[in-house]
């Protein structure tokens, strides 16, 4: 079943409490270079009003846009999270310089994938997403470590999400997007897609993703595009991202050209994130900061194999508070660990905790503008 959302929301986006405004269209020819702040390492062009897909959206998504904002403002977490990061493989079929999966198997650290990698087993995800829409989640992300396109039943996981009326997002590299791929995803639901591109040049993409071709994956990313427009889906988000290089001299033109190849697609949103300094620790310029992690209060990461924390960058489990395994998310979102780790933020004391410590978020979201 298609996303329900399918009529725009009169007034368009007037009222959607997401962070920045579509800018005017840009003249023919040019591309928009100003970027809206979205994270201490990301900034994103927003979508002009031609490809703005929130005017397709419903008002129960604006509230849940609002109340996103909400819980990691006023450091409530509800009861239950609003947003799942469901991950379906710890697989991947690339190895990207600057990915840390890469960096840890480089290295031969297993934390992040004890079992090694593999795939999430499907009664698990169901019994999550099915508690999830039944007691307050609105929206599932299908990917966290690994490329949510090699989980052999991914159209049935966000058939199922879809199904339940939630939200369904998911990141991809898209190497493995076929048309046939694409056309099976939109039907069955998937209402944002978030492509892993991370050069307008080719000789550049293919040295920093490693496996993947750059003609085969834009046309797969082509495809998709199409796909959306026959298929009339006006609410599905599409956004093409990009680390940028370590050198900051030239990275201006490489956005420029970066936003002009993904508009040339209809591509609604470009962004760009830092590169991600691994093995840094940041505890020394975290010093004296005040800081309260948001995401605490309104999502949660499960690994593919059950295990559930409250950090996309924990990649080493330090801060895994629950196993869905033997726990319901409820129970995992309420218990005496998650409330002493939020408790250690909302206090002042967010250096008390190691991972916390030493992560460049509290630093990188006081630093301002990255
Ligand atoms: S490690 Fe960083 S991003 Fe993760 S919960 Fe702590 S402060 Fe937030």
């Amino acid at each position: 079943m298609i996303h329900p959302a399918k009529s725009p929301v009169p007034g368009g986006d007037q009222a959607s409490g997401l962070p920045g405004e579509p800018p005017p269209a840009p003249p023919a020819g040019t591309a928009p270079t100003s970027a809206v702040r979205r994270g201490p390492t990301y900034c994103e062009i927003p979508a002009p009003p031609e490809l703005d897909w929130r005017p397709f959206r419903p008002e129960s998504y604006l509230e849940y846009r609002r109340e996103w904002d909400r819980r990691g403002g006023e450091a409530d977490a509800g009861g239950f999270p609003l947003h799942l990061d469901m991950d379906p493989t710890s697989r991947c079929n690339l190895r990207c310089r600057m990915c840390p999966r890469t960096w840890y198997m480089e290295r031969g650290e297993t934390a992040w994938a004890p079992l090694g990698p593999g795939d999430m087993d499907m009664g698990l995800y169901r019994s999550a997403v099915e508690e999830g829409a039944r007691l307050g989640a609105r929206s599932v992300k299908l990917n966290f470590l690994g490329e949510p396109l090699l989980h052999p039943r991914i159209l049935d996981m966000v058939r199922l999400a879809s199904s339940l009326d939630l939200w369904v997002m998911m990141n991809t590299n898209a190497a493995l997007l076929t048309p046939d791929l694409s056309r099976g995803l939109l039907r069955a639901g998937l209402t944002d897609i978030f492509f892993s591109f991370d050069s307008p040049y080719p000789e550049e993409y293919e040295r920093v993703r490693l496996g993947a071709s750059y003609e085969k994956t834009l046309s797969n990313i082509r495809a998709f595009m199409e796909a959306k427009g026959r298929m009339g889906l006006g609410h599905v988000q599409t956004r093409a991202s990009m680390v940028l290089p370590e050198d900051p001299e030239g990275r201006e033109e490489v956005k420029r050209d970066y936003v002009r190849l993904f508009r040339s697609l209809g591509v609604a949103e470009v962004g760009f994130g830092l590169p991600t300094v691994m093995g840094r620790d940041y505890a020394p310029l975290n010093e004296g900061l005040r800081f309260v992690c948001p995401d605490l209060f309104r999502r949660i990461f499960v690994f593919r194999d059950g295990a559930a924390g409250p950090c996309c960058g924990d990649w080493e489990r330090r801060l895994v508070v629950g196993d869905l395994g033997k726990q319901t998310i409820g129970e995992i979102w309420r218990s005496p660990e998650y409330a002493e780790l939020r408790g250690r933020h909302v206090s002042g004391s967010f250096m008390d905790v190691p991972a916390c410590r030493s992560c460049s978020v509290p630093y990188l979201s006081a630093a301002g503008d990255p």
